[in-house]
């Protein structure tokens, strides 16, 4: 684990960026601070691997005064992944990250083999181990970046704002793999980031900062929205902290009710009986590709889009994003495989939402 105990720093022209910091960064848990510009977040990560001294305070690396590691060990056992990758340009994506393999020993070959696994890991193909960064999409160099902090298999890793700089459907794309890589490899991860929807994304808890470098709250994201303890922190968690609370509730109560399904046979044209119902039209391995409007013959152009789609665990968020996007008001639910599981109507979901609000939420307290 990571501690900041008494932690203060106040830079030489006298700005106080932090003020005695405690917080404890769990081991195998991704810790987020999150908070407006200037509050104090990357200096606070800065000083974990002593790229800032704090001016009082100690942190301790499992146990050990950070203020006392050797460098290299220090650099050794904490990774760090920055908005900018830093990617060494005049190397290929390959040895960018054998770079920091063969710094934990490994000979030359060893090394070059462990950073094409890792690349395939986070998603980029051999396609991509010979080109030079500057050949790669802003996310693909995040990705190579990830990789090689994986490739130090630091016992740490420090990571400020590592997919701010990538567009947002890059964005969710990497935030999502990025989860499967975290709940693979269990790493302590001090995570900064000023998005408030990637922070209860990723986050296992979340230091919500003000400015001055003070905590505001430091809880897990399902508590931050369902008991924020003040004005600042709800009001940093956004007016859809109703909404979002929803993706801490599991859906799993919600059965999926099977769907009448139709499968579009191109060569023959149009086939199947009318129908006074919604039906879903799936491609021969089974995966939904559109709903079928009511009394329309079923044919390719007359296929609405599916929607979003929820997966096996879902959320009542998922769930109910589900349903909301569907044309059909109909959730689908898929299965692990990609396959169809169901289909939950909005009218299932909104009981299921309204009797969990009942059962949590007593009306009491500060009036609105
Ligand atoms: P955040 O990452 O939350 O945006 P920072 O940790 O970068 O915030 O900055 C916290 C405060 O410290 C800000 O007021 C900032 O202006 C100040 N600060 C950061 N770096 C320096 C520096 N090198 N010298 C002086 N002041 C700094
Ligand atoms: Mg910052």
């Amino acid at each position: 684990m990571i501690e900041f105990d008494d932690v203060s720093k106040t830079y030489p022209n006298g700005a106080r960026a932090i003020e005695k910091l405690s917080l404890t960064a769990q081991t195998g848990k991704l810790t987020v601070l999150v908070g407006p510009s200037g509050c104090g977040k990357t200096t606070s990560l800065r000083m974990v691997n002593r790229l800032i001294r704090p001016s009082s305070g100690t942190i301790r690396l499992n146990g050990d005064d950070a203020a006392r590691l050797d460098e290299t060990e220090l650099r050794r056992r904490v990774g760090y992944v920055i908005q900018h990758v830093g990617l060494f340009p005049h190397r290929t994506v390959e040895h960018n990250v054998a770079v920091t393999a063969r710094l934990t020993g490994k000979p030359r070959r060893q090394a070059v083999e462990v950073a094409r696994e890792l690349l395939e890991r986070v998603g980029l193909g051999s396609e991509f181990f010979r080109r030079y960064p500057w050949q790669l999409s802003g996310g693909q160099q995040q990705r190579v970046g990830v990789a090689r902090a994986l490739a130090a298999e630091s016992e740490f890793m420090l990571m400020d704002e590592p997919f701010s700089a990538v567009d947002p459907v890059v964005r969710s794309q990497l935030q999502d793999e990025f989860l499967r890589l975290q709940r693979e490899f269990g790493k302590t991860i001090v995570m900064v980031t000023h998005d408030v929807d990637e922070a209860l994304r990723l986050g296992d808890r979340i230091a919500v900062f003000r400015e001055g470098g003070h905590i505001a709250q430091f809880d897990t994201p399902e508590v931050l929205l369902t008991a924020p303890k003040d004005d600042f922190v709800a009001t940093f968690l956004g007016s859809e902290r109703g909404y979002r609370s929803l993706a801490f509730r599991s859906g799993v109560r919600v059965r999926p009710a099977p769907v009448p399904t139709v499968t579009l046979d191109e060569r023959s044209g149009p086939s199947g009986p009318a129908s006074d119902e919604w039906r879903l039209a799936v491609g021969g391995s089974g995966r939904p590709i559109g709903w079928l409007p009511p009394f329309e013959p079923v044919e390719r152009e007359r296929l609405l889009p599916c929607g979003a789609t929820a997966g096996p665990d879902a959320s009542l968020r998922d769930l109910l994003n589900a349903a909301l996007s569907s044309p059909s008001s109909a959730g689908l639910v898929l299965d692990d495989d990609g396959g169809v599981a169901g289909v939950v109507p909005i009218d299932a979901v909104l009981p299921e939402i309204a009797a969990g609000t009942r059962a949590t939420s007593p009306n009491e307290g500060a009036p609105c």
